[in-house]
């Protein structure tokens, strides 16, 4: 068998393991990465990536169609078609873009890649099943950047009608029953494109409303819309598997009824690949599913590190990024921990919302009374200007110090808004801080000033 010996030993390519690996490559750290899918890993290549550019298209396709019925502005425009199999085909050209981008990248920073499944046999040796037959790669540092797979409901497994996210965004004709098992972020993304693509969306939710990592005056803008988009959606709705004449089976407090579709796209949530691969064998200690990592992303045994997915919520990319590129540089010696004060969370429904530290009700069931500062994009220029005056940015701080412990925001266009608002939190800033900084105007920016200010007690605009 063919061997290979290095410092460093990646396995999965996805954005935590590309990122560790291009930082330790750049910090001289001899450094083998190992996927068998094209470097990227589900970000790239079946998940944040490919879904934003669906997201983009079925958002030009619906305004289009919306000129046709209404002329907004003064502009009026004949009935789009649509021809989804090019729409993908250029989606995956984005797809293709970026996962060679990633590839080169690896090559810039001396990263060898190895294409293939890996099996750990121990901390310091994995074996990978490659096309031209198997490798041994020995090394002194292995991390575990596997991610995480979607979940599927016993009933219905996924085949034929029952898709997955990866499945949805593949389908080359837009369906025209779409029924949605899960009103997470990813089923509702993805619902809402194809609703907008023309499909008849019904979303089935177990909950008590859609999206329930966030607050209800977050949601309260997309439930709104997702009503204008006649989306119907179903909450404290359990769905079951499908009829004989191939509805989805669906028990409600309502009672039960079952669903005609053509498509049923199940997004209850993601597993993280921390069995299997020969993780079990190195007995690590868990945490819930996920493997136990402390502040350096080390497991419980000693050399063996995990970053991204595999390792705990919020599954979210720029979390795996950003372990990665600490542990790239543990690796190198370099002093660090995971001191992040904030991870933004991006919900790239219709509106978008952001998330940013933490809401209101957390600081309450924590005991604290938070002082909260709201501006609508009722009241701001740019959000008229832009004819979507739907949503609002809210600020959180403490009482005593002011310090802000949280930014949310929903309406269109915020989630460019969420590097700011971390960049708040992360800096330790005070109501005042944002206040007494200059926002360029027109922006929608100038709606966390104006809450800042009005948190403060002073708001100009409203
Ligand atoms: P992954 O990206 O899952 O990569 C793991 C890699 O490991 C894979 O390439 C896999 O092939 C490889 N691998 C696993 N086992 C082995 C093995 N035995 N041998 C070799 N290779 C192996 N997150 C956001 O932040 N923003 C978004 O907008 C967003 N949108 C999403 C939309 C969808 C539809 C989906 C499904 C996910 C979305 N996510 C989003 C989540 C995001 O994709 C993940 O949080 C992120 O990809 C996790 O990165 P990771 O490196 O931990 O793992």
């Amino acid at each position: 068998m063919r061997e290979i010996q290095c410092r460093l030993l990646v396995i999965g390519a996805g954005p935590g393991g590309y990122v560790c690996a291009i930082r330790a490559g750049q910090l001289g750290v001899d450094t083998v990465i190992v996927d068998a899918e094209p470097p990227g890993g589900t970000c790239l290549n079946v998940g944040c990536i490919p879904s934003k550019a669906l997201i983009h298209a079925a958002e030009e396709f619906h305004r289009i169609a919306a000129l046709s019925s209404t002329a907004a502005m003064g502009i009026s425009a004949g009935p789009p078609t649509l021809d989804l199999a090019a729409t993908m085909a250029w989606k995956d050209g984005i797809v293709s873009r970026l996962t060679g981008g990633v590839a080169t990248l690896l090559r810039k920073a001396k990263v060898r890649l190895v294409a293939g499944t890996a099996t750990i046999r121990d901390g310091k040796t994995v074996e990978v099943a490659t096309p031209e037959g198997p490798v041994r790669i020995r090394a002194e540092v292995l991390v575990i950047a596997t991610g995480s797979e979607p979940i599927e409901i016993p009933s219905l497994p996924f085949g034929g009608k029952v898709i997955s996210s990866t499945g949805a965004l593949a389908l080359t004709e837009v369906p025209e029953r779409l029924a949605v098992v899960g009103g997470g972020y990813i089923g509702l993304e993805l619902g809402i494109a194809f609703a907008k693509l023309g499909a008849s969306v019904t979303v089935v939710e177990a909950g008590p409303r859609i999206l329930p990592q966030y607050d209800a005056e977050l949601t309260g803008p997309v439930a709104q819309r997702l009503t204008r988009l006649g989306i119907r959606v179903l909450t404290g709705a359990r769905a079951g598997g499908l009829s004989d004449s191939g509805a989805l089976r669906v028990a409600g407090s309502d009672g039960a009824e079952e669903i005609a579709a053509d498509k049923v796209l199940v997004t209850v949530g993601r597993r993280p690949r921390a069995t299997g691969a020969g993780i079990d064998g190195l007995r690590l200690a868990m945490a819930g599913p996920f493997l136990k990592i402390d502040e350096r992303c080390r497991t419980s045994m000693t050399g063996v590190l995990a970053i991204g997915d595999v390792t705990g919520e919020p599954m979210l990319a720029h979390r795996a990024m950003a372990q990665g590129e600490m542990v790239a540089e543990l690796v190198a010696g370099q002093p660090r921990a995971w001191d992040k004060r904030a991870i933004p969370a991006v919900c790239f429904t219709d509106p978008e919302i952001v998330s940013v530290g933490l809401s209101p009700d957390e600081l309450r069931s924590q005991g604290h009374e938070p002082l909260i500062g709201l501006f609508p994009f009722a009241a701001n220029g740019r959000a008229m200007t832009a004819d979507d005056e739907t949503g609002f940015i809210r600020v959180t701080a403490r009482p005593d110090t002011h310090e802000v412990l949280g930014i949310q925001a929903v309406g269109a266009g915020v989630a460019e808004l969420a590097g700011g608002f971390a960049l708040a939190l992360e800096m330790g800033a005070r109501l005042e801080d944002i206040a007494g900084t200059i926002h360029a105007h027109p922006t929608r920016g100038e709606a966390l000033h104006e809450a800042c200010l009005r948190a403060l007690g002073h708001a100009l605009h409203i």
